[in-house]
């Protein structure tokens, strides 16, 4: 029946756990049983304890005189009927009165009731025993006679009786208070032991030797012992700590009251008994600043798996922080370096390719991109031209208005080149007032439209572009050639729009000429 035997294990488990004394119970019933070993070690000694033996002894000694008083006149008066309904009447009620009787002092019985002769023996010396118990009668100043009472055995006869006794009262009362109050003395004068008596001085030296700060605490969070590193988290770290609750450390607490949500983390191991591990706590310290910390919390457990208390500790990562702030600081200046480099070689790679007058490409940008075009156009059988271009009698701009005009005309030429051209075109000075600019995936014709379009565009707007002064009109004459007419790499492409330049400005200038391979 497994069901019977799963109740029978947890059962015992129950049990096991209800015999399981802590130490402030086992100390309270040491001391208990010292306490009373001491008591009865007075009662057998010095019988300190009030006896029940006595007191009853006392009691029937007394009644058996009350009893010798009234019936001394009816022997006087020799009325033995009287005193003998008398004598059955002590024998009836007595409760413990076995046999009663009156002797002559010459040992002759006046009258008897009960089995006087079976319950009575004579106490040596004449004197009263527990049991039996003689009054003298005496006749004026004479011994007449006695009054002899049997009574039952004195003593417990049931266990009520047993327990009702003076001794087991007191020595129950001593037991039951004294566990009390001991337990309750112990368990607040061992919050404030002094933890060299729990804790080896050895022991107490090699935590202090840690660089982690450390708290052991019992399980009603009450500080058993702090290392020296926990000492130094806080001015008043400093204080008395022994046995006071670690929640209840002002700074501490305001530490914890920063936690989400608010409240220590080794209250959350005393009552759940899990561990807290790795939790951030910032410890705010009194000239403003604060002290990082890293907070582990484990429970302590005795050898029957029960919760003693836990371990705290308080790793300071402030350095850490601090060098990780640094670092940061440094990586983003880097950063700001990185991009600033980036930046000027940006600029520089710009100031390298490009004609700072116009913000063209130079020639040797123009053999680096456009070479690159070339050979894929080349290699892929696409289309590809090259336009170039010379001011028409730049000289007279020169002599006319002065170099710095001159230069302006050159800067419009450029201006308009690079508006009307696409972003993926190559615009270069390829000269003094001459332009070369690379046009890929475009056929013959459409070259000669986009020349015939920069022709138009510089004709019409580059004399008004000019921003100091306005000349007469400039005009461009343009050459054509096409990557499909044959030339082998670029700069036969270049020479053979060149040449057909050349043709324009011979057949009267300001037009676009394509370049036509010699016949023959
Ligand atoms: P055309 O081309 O129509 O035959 O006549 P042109 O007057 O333009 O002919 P030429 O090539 O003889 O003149 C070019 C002049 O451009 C020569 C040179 O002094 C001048 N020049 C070259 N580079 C610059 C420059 O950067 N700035 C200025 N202002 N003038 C320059
Ligand atoms: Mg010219
Ligand atoms: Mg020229």
């Amino acid at each position: 029946m497994p069901k019977c035997s799963g109740l029978r294990a947890d059962m015992s488990i129950s049990l096991a756990k209800l015999l399981r004394l802590g130490p402030v119970a086992r100390l309270s019933i040491g001391l208990v049983s010292v306490a009373l070993a001491l008591v009865l070690a007075a009662e057998l000694i010095l019988d300190a304890l009030p006896g029940q033996a006595s007191g009853e002894r006392q009691m029937r000694q007394r009644y058996a005189e009350n009893l010798a008083v009234t019936i001394a006149p009816l022997i006087e008066a020799d009325n033995e009927a009287l005193l003998g309904r008398i004598l059955q009447q002590v024998v009836t009620r007595g409760g413990d009165i076995l046999s009663t009787a009156v002797r002559r002092s010459d040992g002759t019985l006046l009258a008897e009731r009960g089995d006087h002769a079976l319950h009575w023996i004579a106490p040596e010396a004449g004197r009263s025993t527990d049991n039996h118990v003689r009054v003298p009668l005496n006749a004026g100043r004479t011994h007449w006679g006695d009054l002899e009472i049997s009574f039952a055995p004195a003593g417990p006869r049931s266990v009520a009786d047993w327990l009702r006794q003076p001794t087991v009262l007191v020595v129950v009362l001593l037991a039951t208070l004294g566990l009390l109050l001991f337990y309750a003395y112990l368990r607040r004068a061992l919050q404030y032991l002094d933890p060299s008596a729990v804790v080896p001085d050895r022991v107490r030296k090699a935590y202090d030797a840690l660089g982690d700060g450390l708290l052991v605490l019992d399980q009603d969070g009450r500080i058993v012992l702090a290392n020296r590193a926990f000492r130094k988290l806080h001015r008043d770290a400093d204080n008395e700590l022994q046995g006071r609750k670690a929640s209840e450390l002002e700074w501490l607490d305001a530490a914890m009251s920063k936690r989400d949500p608010p409240g220590a983390p080794w209250d959350e191991v005393l009552r759940e008994q899990g561990a807290v591990a790795d939790e951030r706590l910032s410890i705010s310290q009194a000239d403003g600043g604060s002290i990082e910390t890293v907070v582990g919390c484990s429970p302590i457990m005795d050898g029957s798996g029960r919760l003693r208390g836990c371990m705290v500790t308080f790793d300071d990562v402030s350095e850490l922080q601090r060098t990780n702030e640094q670092l940061h600081q440094t990586m983003s200046e880097l950063e700001a370096s990185r991009s600033q480099i980036r930046a000027q070689n940006d600029e520089l790679r710009l100031l390298a390719t490009r004609d700072p007058m116009t913000g063209c490409v130079n020639r040797r940008a123009l053999f680096e991109n456009a070479g690159d075009l070339f050979e894929h156009a080349a290699k892929q059988g696409g289309d590809l031209c090259c336009v170039m271009t010379d001011i028409d009698y730049f000289k007279r701009f020169n002599d006319k208005y002065g170099h710095a005009v001159g230069d302006q005309v050159i800067q419009a030429v450029a201006r308009t080149l690079l508006r009307v051209t696409r972003g993926s075109d190559v615009v270069c000075r390829y000269g003094g007032e001459e332009f070369c600019v690379i046009l890929p995936n475009t056929s013959s014709e459409q070259a000669m439209q986009i020349a015939e379009k920069l022709r138009a565009s510089i004709e019409e707007s580059a004399s008004a572009a000019l921003r100091t002064i306005r000349v007469e009109r400039i005009t461009s004459s343009f050459g054509v050639a096409s990557i499909v007419q044959g030339a082998a790499d670029l700069e036969e492409l270049i020479v053979q729009a060149d040449n057909a330049l050349y043709k324009a400005k011979e057949d009267g200038r300001n037009r676009v000429s394509l370049w036509q391979a010699p016949a023959g």
